[in-house]
């Protein structure tokens, strides 16, 4: 399908390479050319509301001080606290950070949750530090987040490299330092200390749901078909059990050392155990053959779904795609390159924004189950998230219908209209800004 009406956006900004912030923008910016919004709307979107850099001074083992850096972006609280993952990664960036606080805001707006986006990054490699070394890292981030993060301001969560261990930490160096404890400070925590039940599989559960539905819509009967996923850490293998447990013929995994593949199926179940909390590597499962990730993206499977880091369906592996529905479990996998073949190939993509959005709705349950201090039963919060998740995948398509557009340009034109909605009935836009050629 063609975009709608996008052609003078396409002109004004580049994506500059790979960069997510350069991405992002150029995706608002078609999609308020496309909703006939004014272009002040896209200045008023385009850039996060904060953006604060730390240092983070680590004494290492060694007896050597380190001092990493840290950020935390904050794109817009018009719909009520900001709210998004940390990331622990040694390719953490400023631009990463930024472009990560637009989709979050995106994603909670495409949901219909009163947060705004956020997001933070730790620029280290995890696996070079010695627990001691990461729990001071994590705790000494937290420190010098404190005067911007809280329930009410600003809510961190878990992301790559960050578990709920380490939200463990962060919130108890947060509570030390107020003096009494705030569990609604963070989400993806423990149980035991105010977390929810089924956040650790929301964000598999709600990609499953969204990958439920796009099949319904494009008749694909799920039992009868197979699956290859980027990536077995939290998303990636939750993904894989949800498919598993609907029928679906899991063929191959892939992580960062590399994958596996069996054309039967792999037995899902069975490879949970073997990876058991992060004790071994998906790609050392030896009931399986090897296959490196360009491989697998070949296979030819129904669903396809990215659920590592950015940047990984591009203009040299999207041709090799076969698959049917392509489920954007991770954030940012696509390339503006690899989107457009996508598109000509007329592979029903579920973008990332609503695909992966199961984790931000479940946090959202966590906060709301920490402020009124009553937590629901499981299956509960499983059928809330259900409901969201319908809810927006519904109003994607309509979108869709609607524009005759791409999944992604509809998902953003739906987050971006709700946006626009609370920046109006709060006097930050004006009607002439609704219209892109005022009188
Ligand atoms: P994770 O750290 O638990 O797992 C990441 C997985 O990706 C690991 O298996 C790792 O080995 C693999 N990986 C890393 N680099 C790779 C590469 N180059 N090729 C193949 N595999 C590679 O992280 P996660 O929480 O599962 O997050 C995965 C993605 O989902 C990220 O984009 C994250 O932003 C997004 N996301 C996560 C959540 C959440 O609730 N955890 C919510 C929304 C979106």
């Amino acid at each position: 399908m063609k975009k709608h009406n996008c052609d003078k956006a396409e002109a004004d900004i580049t994506t500059q390479g790979h960069n997510p912030y350069e991405i992002v923008k150029k995706l608002i910016k078609e999609s308020v050319y496309s909703l006939e919004l004014h272009e002040n709307i896209y200045y008023m979107l385009e850039k996060p509301m904060r953006m604060l850099e730390v240092s983070i001074p680590v004494r290492m083992d060694d007896g050597n001080l380190r001092n990493f850096t840290g950020y935390r972006s904050q794109h817009i609280d018009i719909l009520g606290p900001t709210k998004g993952g940390i990331r622990f990664h040694p390719k953490v960036n400023v631009d990463e950070v930024k472009a990560l606080s637009i989709w979050m805001s995106l994603k909670a707006a495409i949901i219909d949750l009163p947060f705004g986006g956020g997001k933070g990054g730790v620029i280290v490699d995890p696996e070079q530090l010695s627990e001691r070394e990461l729990e001071t890292l994590s705790r000494t981030f937290v420190r010098k987040l404190t005067p911007i993060i809280g329930p009410q301001k600003d809510i961190p969560a878990p992301d790559v490299n960050t578990d709920p261990e380490i939200m463990g930490w962060m919130i108890d160096e947060f509570d030390q330092l107020r003096g009494y404890n705030i569990p609604g400070m963070l989400t993806g925590k423990p149980i035991i200390i105010g977390g929810s039940l089924g956040r650790l599989e929301a964000t598999g559960r709600g990609v499953v749901f969204t990958i439920r539905e796009a099949a319904k819509k494009l008749g694909l009967d799920l039992t009868q078909a197979t699956a290859a996923i980027q990536g077995f850490g939290n998303v990636g293998s939750m993904t894989a059990k949800f498919l598993y447990e609907l029928g679906v013929k899991v063929v191959s995994v892939t992580d960062a050392r590399g994958g596996i593949h069996n054309e039967e199926g792999l037995d899902i179940p069975d490879l949970l155990e073997f990876v058991g909390d992060k004790e071994n590597y998906a790609s050392d499962y030896s009931k399986a053959n090897s296959i490196t990730n360009e491989e697998m993206f070949g296979l030819p499977v129904d669903i396809l779904v990215p659920a590592a880091i950015e940047n990984q369906i591009t203009k040299e592996t999207a041709p090799t795609i076969q698959a049917k529905i392509l489920a954007e479990a991770a954030n940012g996998p696509t390339t503006p390159e690899g989107d457009k073949i996508l598109e000509e190939k007329n592979i029903f993509v579920i973008p990332d924004i609503l695909c992966n959005a199961g984790g931000v709705t479940v946090s959202y349950f966590e906060w709301v189950q920490n402020t009124m201090n009553y937590y629901w039963k499981e299956e509960e919060i499983n059928q809330k998230l259900e409901e969201k998740m319908l809810f927006g995948f519904d109003k994607v398509l309509e979108m869709r219908e609607e524009k005759k557009c791409h999944m992604r340009d509809a998902a953003y034109m739906v987050g971006i209209n709700h946006l626009v909605k609370a920046m109006h009935a709060r006097g930050w836009i004006k009607d002439s800004d609704l219209n892109q050629n005022p009188e």
